[in-house]
């Protein structure tokens, strides 16, 4: 909205978990200017700096220059592991 509008707006996510059979709903606020919050400023530039980092690798992927990174824990990773290597029972995350 700033780049297309030049209009500054406190961004807002409303979220909700995958959680059985209650899921948890959160309201979520993105104010860089609240001084009760002064971590979200920090919170908002690291994630852009990271988004700018991972951007290239993006454009590779979606270009079909490079590979998805699998994270192993999302459900087309479970979904498309057909070569589980051996654990140990320590390393299962509940
Ligand atoms: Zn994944």
């Amino acid at each position: 909205i700033r780049q297309t509008f030049d209009i500054d707006c406190i961004p807002l996510m409303f979220v909700i978990s995958k959680q059985q059979p209650i899921p948890e709903v959160a309201n979520l606020i993105f104010n860089e200017d609240d001084p009760q919050n002064p971590d979200v400023k920090y919170l908002m530039n690291d994630a852009l700096k990271t988004a700018e980092e991972l951007q290239p690798h993006y454009w590779k992927v979606l270009m079909g220059e490079e590979k998805p990174k699998r994270c192993g824990k999302c459900a087309y990773c479970r979904y498309t592991n057909n070569n589980p290597e051996f654990i140990l029972p320590t390393q299962i995350e509940v």
